[in-house]
């Protein structure tokens, strides 16, 4: 089997699909291993590294692309690139299947059979493979270290002969897998943290890491059977953004992480919370890119309030330390690859009743096979 790993073109994503180190494993396993050329610079794996691994660097883009039987890239690919892939390859990256009709369509038509990395269920089993929560702690931290730069204070509390600075205070909306790092990352840097969660089951978490719970009686939340958040009634949202104000109005770093699985993220962060604030306070909206929880956010830009308030749009916090997410997500893809490898026959065995491959097998043999995304084309 080729599996050829393709670099990414977008000027603003920086991680790879591979490392040295998980694509050894790969050939190891008995796959021929390709990638273009650069695969890895912007993350630092350089292609001396990879062709130590034993992993072929090509640079006919094109020549690889049809020839490959599996196909490893970050971001999705151009529906040229889908056209130039043989019928019945496979092709596994982040694909937004929520958004992208044309592009299931594409591979639908061109027999490529596409894995979509954001529907790897959450169960323990696919732990290995799960992209979003590799990321998202990345995420998590990261929204914290940027957020830290902006501001013009300290975190910790600083006892010195001069007076005492008192520590800052985050606020982390939203405490899933981002919103747990981040909280655990202002803990250690010594910050005051609140966060908020409409989900009962998190407070436990939030608490043993050392931050407030929040309390903001919703009445019933709950969640999905896959642990998602469910939709608040535009009444829920009305009673968390004023249970949010007064927080939000103290708080140096507010922190919104607060995404629903394949919908618009919910907006909770009004105008007049951002007006409440003080000068110099700062908000990384982590859900920007989902339709965002913060009125005024921007995709890819800091926006300044009039009140001084920096906002952060960051589409992609994870890819500010693209060393560390590139390492994991390389892991992901890895730990997929094994998991439906027979070792006997050294080859590809897909599975298809397999819960881990239904999950995230959006197009097979011409056709759109995921359930949630079959009526949708
Ligand atoms: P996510 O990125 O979809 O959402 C982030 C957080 O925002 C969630 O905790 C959600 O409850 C919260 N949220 C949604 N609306 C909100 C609102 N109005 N106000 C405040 N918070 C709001 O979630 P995620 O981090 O991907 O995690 C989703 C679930 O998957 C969690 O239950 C998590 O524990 C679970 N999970 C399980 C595994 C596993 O078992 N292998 C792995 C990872 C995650």
């Amino acid at each position: 089997m080729i599996c050829y790993v393709v670099a990414e073109t977008n000027q603003d994503e920086s991680r790879a699909a591979l490392t040295p180190t998980s694509a050894a494993g790969l050939v190891k396993l008995g796959l021929t291993v390709q990638a273009q050329p650069g695969l890895g610079a912007k993350a630092h794996y350089p292609d001396a590294d990879y062709a130590e691994a034993g992993v072929e660097l090509v640079a006919d883009h094109a020549a690889a692309l049809g020839a490959a039987d599996l196909v490893l890239r970050v971001r999705k690919p151009s529906p040229e690139d889908i056209a130039g892939m043989k019928r019945g390859s496979w092709h596994v990256s982040f694909l937004d299947p929520f958004n992208e009709k044309d592009l299931i369509g594409s591979f639908s038509s061109a027999g490529v059979n596409a894995v979509s990395l954001e529907m790897i269920p959450r169960t323990t089993l696919a732990q290995k493979m799960d992209a979003l929560s590799s990321q998202a702690s990345l995420a998590g931290y990261a929204a914290v270290v940027e957020g830290a730069q902006r501001l013009q204070m300290a975190l910790p509390m600083m006892m010195t002969p001069a007076g005492t600075i008192m520590p800052s205070r985050v606020f982390v909306i939203g405490a899933g897998v981002a919103g747990l790092q981040a909280i655990a990352t202002a803990k250690r840097l010594g910050a005051r943290v609140d966060a908020f969660d409409t989900r009962p089951v998190v407070e436990e978490q939030v608490r043993s890491l050392g931050a407030k719970f929040v309390k903001i009686d919703l009445g019933e939340t709950g969640q999905t059977a896959g642990g998602y958040a469910k939709a608040l009634t535009p009444e829920q949202v009305e009673k968390q953004q004023a249970g949010m104000a007064k927080i939000i109005a103290q708080s140096d770093i507010v922190i919104t992480t607060a995404k629903l699985f394949g919908r618009q993220a919910p907006k909770l962060v009004t105008e007049a919370m951002l007006a409440g604030m003080k000068s110099g306070s700062v908000v990384v909206d982590l859900a920007v890119e989902g339709g965002g929880n913060v009125v005024g956010s921007k995709s890819g830009e800091d926006v300044m309030t009039d009140n001084g308030v920096t906002i952060i749009g960051h589409p992609c916090l994870e890819g500010t330390v693209a060393t560390h997410s590139t390492q994991v997500l390389a892991a992901n893809y890895a730990a997929w690859i094994t998991h439906f490898w027979d070792d006997e026959k050294k080859e590809f065995n897909a599975d298809l009743t397999d819960e881990i491959m239904s999950g995230c097998l959006i197009t097979h043999d011409g056709a759109i096979v995921h359930p949630q995304f079959a009526d949708k084309s």
